[in-house]
């Protein structure tokens, strides 16, 4: 076997198909019995639910992520541009509506806040010049690092160019889910909203398409793909090389390369006592914070009662939204709505309503396990999730009587299902101010074991496809999507 890939959620997936398609022979190893990791679906009352998987931008022809698409061969799928506006922010009280389009997401916020016109369009030139030097950073040899505006704060970005601290606001709409922090990179900011003014998407069937199309595309290049195989531990060689991952089962699987697309400080756990990995190393790993994780509401509708919208809401109540508390005594402020694309018809039959939630609010219950939760769990899920459907029904007065069942998540519910420590929604908390601690390289001091995954550079669908990008340039040595050395 050439390449072992550790993970079978998004990351892994598209480095195994990387490498296959680069002639490697692959094998993906996942602990789960579904694939997809966060891009997995699941059913409830024979309804598609989706939970790290709701709509991405760039999808399309000329737009930002089309390359990673057409090279993971992603393109004929059902997606599903959003209506233009993409993006309703309500923002106490009053609707925003972010545009398709620079221009005319510029002009439509400049009629607003025509006091800002100038600082919009300066901010839009800098998300063109993202945008044109984006795949720079999967060239080995570089790094997201390089780029100036990863050592800028978006807050302060933000602050001293935009005079109205609405229109601050409301450029948050679209990525306050991801966690607003003094110290987010103003690159990480930009590059997310850039994709979504090229072009906002939601798929058909959710992320299972997605997870199926990979796996059927490694598989046909005889690639493999097991799951139920938990990787307790690696082998390592006196010369100091990986040999083999040992499974929880005891099966053990050797290769020549090891990619892993877990979380960092998990990896770390995998590697035995060995003079290559030092106490520095695996503390750096344990001690890299995270993004928070997210409360999420899955709503089943009455059939034919609540409209389906072809975009997204976002609801933001709190008076600062960088500092938006999501523990346990605080009250849910900031809500995103999104609507599942129906089978047919234009009313809605299952909606999802996501808002951060630390660890904090649910560490009391983190001895416990999937299926066996203690009541006040219970309780403490449902006080929050009707605490949603409140605040979604004040700005969506449709959804008022027309909710037959809810299910609900919180970051116990995504660190069972994945290991992703404290349940964070997006992998490690990037820092403008220490890029060097918190962007991740995908070397280690093994010469054949390789890091992907959200983690490491950029997260969400484009971030982590452009890290397996990355990371697999690095073992073949020359640049996958266009050939290029
Ligand atoms: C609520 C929520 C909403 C989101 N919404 C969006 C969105 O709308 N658009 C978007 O682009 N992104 C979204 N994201 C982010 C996106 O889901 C992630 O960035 C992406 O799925 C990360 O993929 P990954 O492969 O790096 O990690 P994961 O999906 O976590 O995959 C890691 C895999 O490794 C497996 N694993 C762990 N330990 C072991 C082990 N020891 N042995 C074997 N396997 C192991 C796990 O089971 C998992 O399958 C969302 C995330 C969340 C949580």
């Amino acid at each position: 076997m050439d390449v072992v890939v550790i993970g079978g959620g998004f990351g892994g997936l598209t480095c195994a198909l990387a490498l296959a398609k680069a002639g490697r022979s692959v094998l993906v190893l996942e602990q789960g019995n579904v694939l997809g990791g966060a891009f997995q679906s699941f059913r409830r009352r024979g309804q598609l639910m989706d939970t790290g998987f709701h709509y991405v931008g760039g999808v399309g022809e000329g737009e930002v992520m089309r390359p990673l698409i057409r090279f993971f061969g992603l393109e004929n799928l059902p997606w599903q541009p959003l209506d233009d506006p993409f993006l309703d922010v309500f923002l106490k009280g009053h609707r925003y509506a972010l545009h398709r389009g620079y221009d005319h997401f510029v002009d439509a916020l400049a009629a607003e806040f025509p006091e800002d016109s100038h600082a919009l369009r300066e901010l839009v030139g800098l998300m063109r010049e993202i945008n044109e030097h984006i795949y720079e950073s999967v060239l080995p040899g570089t790094t997201v690092q390089s780029n100036t505006l990863m050592a800028v704060s978006a807050k302060t970005y933000l602050e001293t160019h935009i005079s109205s601290p609405e229109l601050r606001d409301v450029l948050c709409g679209q990525c306050f889910t991801t966690e607003l922090t003094d110290e987010l990179p103003l690159y990480s900011f930009l590059q997310s909203l850039n994709s979504f003014i090229q072009g906002a998407y939601r798929l058909k069937g959710g992320g299972d398409v997605l997870v199926n199309r990979l796996v059927e595309q490694i598989e046909a290049m005889g690639g493999r793909i097991l799951t139920g195989k938990a990787v307790s531990r690696f082998e390592i060689s006196d010369d100091g090389r990986i040999t083999a991952v040992i499974c929880e089962d005891g099966d053990t699987f050797a290769a020549d390369t090891f990619i892993s697309t877990l979380h960092p400080a998990l990896t770390t756990d995998l590697i035995p006592e060995c003079p290559q990995v030092r106490g520095i190393y695996r503390r750096r790993m344990h001690r890299l914070e995270n993004t928070v994780g997210m409360f999420t509401v899955q709503l089943a509708l009455k059939p034919g009662a609540v409209p389906y919208r072809n975009r997204n809401v976002a609801i933001l109540e709190n008076d600062d939204l960088w500092h938006a508390s999501c523990g346990k005594d605080d009250k849910i402020s900031n809500l995103l709505v999104h609507y599942n694309i129906p089978d047919n018809g234009a009313f809605a039959t299952n909606i999802d309503l996501l808002t951060p939630m630390d660890w904090d609010s649910v560490r009391e219950w983190e001895e416990s396990k999937l299926g066996h939760r203690p009541d006040g769990y219970k309780a403490f899920k449902q006080q929050r999730a009707e605490e949603c459907i409140a605040l979604a029904q004040r700005y969506i007065p449709d959804l008022q009587g027309n909710i037959e069942q809810y299910w609900t998540s919180t970051p116990l519910t995504y660190r069972d299902y994945t290991s992703i420590p404290n349940g964070s929604s997006f992998g490690v908390r990037k820092s403008c101010n220490n890029l060097i601690g918190t962007v991740i390289s995908p070397q280690t001091p093994f010469p054949n074991l390789f890091l992907a995954g959200q983690s490491l550079m950029l997260h969400g669908m484009l971030g982590t496809a452009m890290t397996s990008v990355k990371t697999c340039n690095l073992i073949c040595g020359w640049n996958l999507l266009d050939g290029s050395c």
